[in-house]
């Protein structure tokens, strides 16, 4: 069995070949490390190897977490789905937030940000696939709701972000996040970040111009939700 430090270095060397290929420097493309199910202990292996970011799906559970690991310089995002109940801890407690789809909950995260802390970072989340079962806004209602986003004084509208349905093929892997790349040039905010790219994607977002990609599987192992 691998160790946690095993894969990060796989991942790293994932990442590096698929910056290399096509021309871009390696250190442009930030590591996620998506802990959602995982232990506080295995995030404390994975930050004792290098890593500082780490990104969780479920509000109560990244608490607990976060309080077991306050002795430690860590950077939380917040990537799941988001309920008007949750955004007020999710704007106390996390550096960014990625996961923003409507106007409503980055308005309240605006207002419940506290007044000592850097403004939250925040990517827009759109539904480039075109399924109605996934969050996201829609590329047509996205100009709207980032020029609104962009003028919330506690917030820092970074970029985008996508979950393509899985498939395995690379063009059409290449052509989703080609499809988040362009609505973000497209929007003209000198936007700076493309949150593409999970453990079985990553080096069609890195060809595509991904500067995080969110990892979980290939990092952590396969998670077991009969346990959490
Ligand atoms: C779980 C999750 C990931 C990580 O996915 P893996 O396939 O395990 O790498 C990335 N992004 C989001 C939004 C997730 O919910």
């Amino acid at each position: 069995m691998s160790t946690l430090a095993d894969n990060l270095s796989a991942i790293s060397a994932r990442i590096a070949s698929a910056a290399q290929a096509v021309g871009r420097d390696p250190a442009s493309v930030q590591l996620l490390a998506v802990s959602k199910t995982k232990p506080a202990s295995a995030i404390r292996e994975i930050h004792a190897a290098g890593v500082r970011d780490f990104g969780e799906n479920y509000l109560q559970e990244a608490l607990t977490k976060q309080q077991a690991l306050s002795d430690l310089p860590l950077i939380w995002h917040f990537i799941g789905p988001i309920q008007s109940n949750k955004t007020k801890a999710i704007a106390e407690h996390f550096d960014w937030v990625h996961s923003v789809d409507r106007l409503k909950i980055a308005q309240r995260l605006s207002e419940q940000r506290p007044a000592g802390l850097a403004p939250l970072n925040i990517c827009l989340q759109v539904n480039v696939s075109g399924e109605d079962s996934k969050s996201g806004c829609t590329p047509a209602d996205l100009p709207a709701l980032a020029k609104a986003v962009a003028a919330l004084p506690n917030l820092r509208l970074r970029g985008l972000m996508a979950i393509p349905k899985p498939t395995e093929d690379r063009a059409t892997q290449e052509a989703a996040f080609a499809s988040l790349r362009k609505l973000q040039e497209g929007l003209g905010f000198g936007l700076d970040t493309l949150s593409m790219g999970m453990s079985h994607d990553l080096e069609a977002a890195i060809a595509q111009g991904a500067t995080w990609v969110r990892i979980g599987t290939a990092l952590f192992g396969a998670r077991d939700y009969g346990n959490t």
